[in-house]
């Protein structure tokens, strides 16, 4: 899609028959919301909260999380949706405060909510903490505040993120407390996790594509095989999302797949009503979608998870 027409298209995300897919923004602080806004997104889909702490070597304190997150949620009005991702440590994130120990294979080890459930609850305090700060800051603001793990395998996991949410006084009871699916076993049980607590699922496409290809995202090398467009990564969002459509609860991606315009119209087409990408990204997907019709999507979606191989689905998708 040209620049120009980018340009043309404002106001909220639909296809060209109405159908709304939020657009939403992908932040790691208050310092990346006029860019957001400035972009017109309807919120934020992913907050990577990490991003403020990675220097620290002790945990953040409760009031300096509050006041960290209250600025990021009073930027956004009445209505708009910010959903906050908790802690996600890893070997491509190191949180000091979180130690993770020794591991010969990172990517697999214990980062993102295993790190709080592993070592007997050793780190649980510091998640603890961060819900609640989000609680506090949440509670005096007009966006609508959402919460959500990452890197979660099967739903007794996303069970007890929801009950830890729920002991922090946060909205599990009116949806606003998910999960991301950035694991094969998440997109393939994703029905088992929403039939639980869980309010929606936001899928990761980075990992996603990491683990469905058992290739490091962090390995340069492997950098062809860290392709979204792979059918087989392209199979398993289409199986969150069909899960979230039958479960009657939204699934979305925050992942990099969502800022390739034709991939959004795709994911579109599986069942993803919600695309949160880096603002700059916006007014390109923005204008995809609202050139092609809910139908288009599920056809280019069909045609795509169909071919062998990412670059035949790209071609299959932009064919036909
Ligand atoms: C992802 O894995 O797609 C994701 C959005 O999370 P991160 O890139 O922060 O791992
Ligand atoms: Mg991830």
């Amino acid at each position: 899609v040209a620049a120009s027409a980018a340009a043309a298209v404002s106001g909220p995300g639909r296809t060209a028959d109405g159908l709304p897919v939020k657009l939403l923004a992908n932040i790691g602080g208050a310092a990346d919301v006029p860019a957001a806004l400035a972009a017109g997104a309807e919120g934020v889909g992913l907050f990577r909260t990490e991003f403020l702490y990675l220097d620290s070597d002790r945990p953040p304190a409760f009031e300096a999380q509050v006041q960290a997150y209250r600025e990021v949620f009073e930027a956004f009005p009445e209505g708009a949706r910010v959903v906050v991702r908790t802690l996600d440590a890893g070997a491509d994130k190191p949180l000091p405060f979180v130690p993770l120990g020794e591991e010969p294979n990172p990517a697999l080890g214990v980062r993102g909510l295993r790190a709080f459930r592993a070592f007997d609850g050793r780190n649980e305090p510091v998640l603890r903490t961060q819900l609640l700060a989000i609680r506090e800051a949440a509670g005096t603001v007009a966006a609508e505040v959402w919460v959500m793990a990452p890197m979660v395998d099967e739903a007794p996991e996303a069970e007890w993120f929801c009950r830890l949410a729920a002991a922090c006084d946060l909205d599990v009871a009116g949806g606003r407390v998910g999960v991301m699916v950035e694991t094969p076993s998440s997109a393939l049980t994703a029905g088992a996790i929403l039939a639980g607590p869980s309010g929606f699922a936001s899928i990761g496409t980075n990992d996603l594509t990491q683990y469905t290809m058992a290739a490091d995202r962090m390995l340069g090398a492997l950098g062809p095989l860290q392709d979204p467009w792979h059918p087989a990564v392209l199979k398993l969002i289409g199986a969150a999302g069909a899960a979230g459509e039958a479960a009657g609860k939204p699934v979305g991606v925050c992942g990099e797949a969502a800022a390739d315009p034709l991939l959004a119209c795709v994911l579109v087409g599986l069942g993803v009503r919600s695309l949160s990408m880096a603002p700059s990204a916006l007014g390109e997907v923005r204008a995809a979608l609202a050139g092609r019709t809910l139908d288009a999507c599920v056809a280019m979606a069909a045609r795509a998870s169909g071919a062998a191989t990412a670059r035949e689905a790209r071609r299959a998708a932009a064919g036909g």
